[in-house]
């Protein structure tokens, strides 16, 4: 047994005290794992969009101070009561989304909103007894997504765990956990382009070019990038984008542009911004009769999604997923077989490196749209 199992461990984490404002790095407290909870010591976390959406907390309900983080990877130190699947060593993933394989969500083959440990934003404490784990000098420190892994130790429900292949490189499989999944599940599971077809892609971050990925995959013919990045386009062509679409070079909407480009519209489109203007265009380029539209970009909390409903009738289908509809323990675990039989390719994501202690680095590059990954690594 590790020999901080039952005690509380004293470790660095990045501290979000107030909103917008840099992290600070701080001697915190982290509790020992209570029933169906497990301790989890963090190699490597990446920043994804959701991180730093909740960090400037524009418009939502702010939660201070807060451990942000939620792409990792990182090794068992210890488990609660009651904890039978996982056991100190083991490698893991932890999800912001979990599966507790019990509920209607986990036994439905079409869902993997589970019922118990769906993702909550808001929610700034553990389930079982309403506590933080986390505290400085009494102070208790507000989880995020219930993962928290901007800290060298955190505390997750062990339904939010994916134990992995303990082969597979911790550094690279790390940006599985979120953004990769999510844009490549968007795709392969419910997009579900067929072979030949043309894919509209809104955002080539991360999860857009892991969406691209997937169209990629799925063998589309043609995939059109949008962003609003220029510089964007060289990277995606590494991700399988044919065209890119800059909103800005135009004076109409995007959506009139890709059906120009198309004959009528696109066979299938992502929408990986966040924006509720890309979601629309998102949901509006694509083809009547048959056209879907994925959204997965997390929108402002008062946005709301307004169209024709003619545009509906007319045969289009709006769709909404979380990770890439892939149920975090039974499916993620393939998704690292995928990588390590070379069939997925995680490097080409990770674009920056920096040790924990130049965190904010990482916000910066995202912030300049400068980054596709940071890989944050506690190890330095
Ligand atoms: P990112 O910041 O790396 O990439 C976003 C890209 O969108 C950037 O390249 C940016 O230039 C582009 N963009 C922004 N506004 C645009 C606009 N109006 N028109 C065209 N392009 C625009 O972010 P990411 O980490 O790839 O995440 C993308 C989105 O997915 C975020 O909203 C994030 O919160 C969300 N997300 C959702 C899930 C889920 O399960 N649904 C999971 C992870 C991330
Ligand atoms: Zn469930």
């Amino acid at each position: 047994m590790s020999p901080t199992a039952g005690r509380v461990i004293t470790c660095k984490a990045a501290v979000a005290w107030e909103a917008g404002k840099p992290l600070v790095i701080e001697e915190v407290e982290v509790a020992p794992p209570q029933a169906t909870e497990v301790r989890v010591k963090i190699k490597f976390t990446a920043l994804c969009h959701t991180d730093l959406h909740f960090w400037e907390a524009k418009g939502e309900s702010p939660l201070f101070p807060r451990i942000f983080g939620h792409e990792a990877a990182g090794i068992v130190e210890s488990v609660g009561e009651g904890v039978t699947e996982l056991k100190e060593g083991d490698h893991v993933l932890p999800v912001f989304t979990g599966e507790c394989k019990d509920c209607a969500h986990c036994k439905s083959e079409e869902s993997n909103m589970c019922d118990i440990l769906r993702i909550n934003t808001e929610r700034g404490v553990m389930l079982s007894d309403g506590n933080a784990r986390f505290s400085k000098k009494g102070t208790p420190i507000y989880h995020f997504l219930g993962t928290s892994t901007f800290s060298e130790y955190t505390v997750v429900h062990s339904g939010c765990l994916a134990k992995i292949d303990p082969y597979a490189p911790l550094d690279k499989v790390c940006v599985l956990s979120c953004g990769i999944s999510t844009g490549l599940g968007a795709t392969l599971n419910v997009a579900r382009p067929k072979k030949g077809s043309t894919v509209a892609v809104f955002g080539l971050g991360a999860v857009g070019l892991a969406a691209a990925e997937g169209a990629r995959i799925a063998g589309a013919s043609r995939i059109i990038g949008v962003d609003l990045i220029p510089s964007r386009f060289e990277e995606a062509k590494k991700f399988g984008v044919t065209e890119f679409v800059n909103p800005k070079d135009y004076d109409k909407p995007v959506q009139e542009v890709i059906a120009e480009m198309t004959n009528g519209g696109v066979d299938r489109s992502i929408e990986c911004t966040g924006n509720i203007g890309c979601m629309i265009s998102a949901f509006e380029c694509v083809h009547d009769g048959w056209g879907v539209a994925v959204l997965v970009g997390v929108p402002h909390k008062d946005d709301s999604f307004k169209t024709k409903p003619i545009n509906i009738l007319n045969e289009r289908t709006l769709k909404g997923t979380f990770f890439g509809n892939y149920k975090p323990r039974t499916d993620l675990p393939k998704v690292v077989d995928l990588y390590m039989k070379k069939k997925l390719e995680v490097e080409k994501f990770i674009t920056h490196r920096v040790p924990f202690s130049e965190i904010n680095k990482a916000f910066d590059c995202m912030v300049k749209g400068q980054s596709i990954r940071c890989i944050i690594s506690l190890e330095e």
